[in-house]
């Protein structure tokens, strides 16, 4: 235990060399007051004053046009009330350098009964308010932002999520703080993709690429995103920043723009160039995965009879149906193309027995189709399976032979190319 004049000796040396700034007023609230008794030299050096200069004076010198009346009101009241009190608000140095100051007032009473003095314990707060003020006004700028944009910290937890990111996805913001964007993925990229993804990331390199991801509704969108690690003063990496534009009209014009590429118009089903890359991958699959492949190839009898007799629009009609029929019988792995005027080509992943068997069913099929102004139609049919060494021209070639031989035999038939 110190004695009391040790005391108050220690606890003269304690303000006095306080980081913090130690401000002791009388309690006259009368006649302009409170008036400083006391400021210890932390306080002088965040006001630029020397003490000598505050001693007497009302605190109120240190106001200025952009200290907060509100608060010197409340304030007011607090020190009428006698009661603790803290606020912060714009001050002024000597120099007429604005500080934003944080302060509390505690009322002190001398001898226990009335309030004699308050003591107020002051802190300059400026550095933390621009900082704040900073950040505000960076999250208030990325909410502003028309495209989605979060940050994960480096564990790929959502840190922040902007308010476009809650319009697109359907998220609140709170909801997906502390989870992964791994809640957006909607299954439909490859594991490869994400390896890709974190291989680039991991490195400290931007990742840029289509995303297709989910909803919180579950429904897809897609995305071109573009995240960047975030890296700190020492270069280690602390975050990633995901931002992104919503690219589904692109994606639907493409994917429109594609199908009339590759769709022939009056048959919707796969055009001459689209069978012709169709075949070469069928034939690579073979070449890789030792699978069986077979073509049939289909020609309209005497069609041009159909055409002489009942019209072009007529005969459009019919390759529409037997179009409709292939599509229908052909299994949906497998490629249909309108090879010619009114030719046809299947590629199937089966071996020549199975191509016999839907040949067959596709003939009877057209020829049990009953137009109402035509009549009947029937099919030649030339089927062939795919040679070891043969290349596609000669599987073709086969399959042509076979169809010639069928139309040759009478019609309405379907013959296989013999391997040679
Ligand atoms: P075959 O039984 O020997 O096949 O006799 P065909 O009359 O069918 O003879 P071919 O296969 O050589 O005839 C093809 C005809 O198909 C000629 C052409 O006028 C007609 N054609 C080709 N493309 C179209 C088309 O897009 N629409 C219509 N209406 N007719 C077409
Ligand atoms: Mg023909
Ligand atoms: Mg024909």
């Amino acid at each position: 235990m110190l004695e009391g004049v040790e005391t108050s000796r220690l606890l003269k040396t304690v303000t006095e060399q306080a980081y913090n700034a130690v401000l002791i007023t009388d309690a006259d609230l009368t006649g302009g007051g409170p008036f400083i008794v006391y400021c210890n030299p932390a306080f002088c050096r965040m006001t630029g004053y020397e003490r000598s200069e505050l001693l007497g004076r009302s605190p109120r010198l240190l106001q200025g046009p952009e200290t907060d009346r509100t608060v010197i009101d409340s304030l007011r009241q607090g020190l009428h009330q006698q009661t603790f009190w803290e606020g912060s608000t714009v001050n002024y140095r000597k120099d007429g350098e604005s500080y934003v100051v944080n302060w509390n007032i505690s009322p002190v009473s001398g001898d226990g009964k009335r309030v004699t003095h308050f003591v107020s314990m002051q802190q300059d707060i400026t550095a933390r308010v621009r900082v704040e003020a900073e950040r505000d006004m960076l999250i208030q700028a990325l909410n502003q932002a028309h495209d989605p944009v979060f940050v994960t910290d480096g564990d790929a937890r959502i840190v922040f999520a902007n308010a476009a990111f809650e319009s697109l996805t359907g998220y609140r913001a709170a909801e997906v703080t502390g989870k992964t964007p791994a809640l957006l993925s909607s299954g439909e990229q490859s594991a490869e993709f994400y390896r890709e993804m974190w291989k680039a990331l991991e490195n400290n390199q931007p990742f840029q690429a289509r995303f297709i991801n989910r909803r919180q509704d579950g429904s897809r969108y897609h995305v071109e995103q573009s995240i960047a690690p975030v890296l700190n003063h020492f270069g280690r990496r602390t975050h990633f920043i995901s931002t992104s534009w919503q690219v589904d009209d692109l994606v639907e014009r493409e994917n429109a723009l594609q199908i009339m590429a590759t769709r022939d118009k009056l048959s919707g089903l796969l055009n001459r160039r689209a069978g012709d890359e169709a075949l070469y991958k069928a034939h690579h699959e073979h070449l890789a995965n030792a699978q069986p492949l077979s073509v049939i190839i289909c020609d309209i009898d005497h069609f041009k009879a159909v055409n002489d007799t009942f019209g072009h629009l007529a005969g459009d009609r019919i390759i529409q149906l037997i179009a409709e029929l292939i599509d229908q019988q052909a299994r949906s792995g497998d490629p249909a193309i309108r090879w010619g005027g009114e030719e046809f080509l299947i590629i199937l992943q089966a071996n020549l027995t199975a191509a016999m068997g839907l040949a067959e069913r596709l003939r009877s099929a057209v020829e049990h189709l009953q137009d109402a102004e035509v009549g009947l139609v029937t099919l030649s049919l030339g089927v062939a399976e795919m040679l070891h060494g043969e290349s596609t021209e000669q599987l073709l070639g086969r399959a042509d032979g076979a169809l010639y031989r069928a139309k040759r035999s009478g019609r309405n038939r379907v013959m296989s190319g013999a391997g040679n």
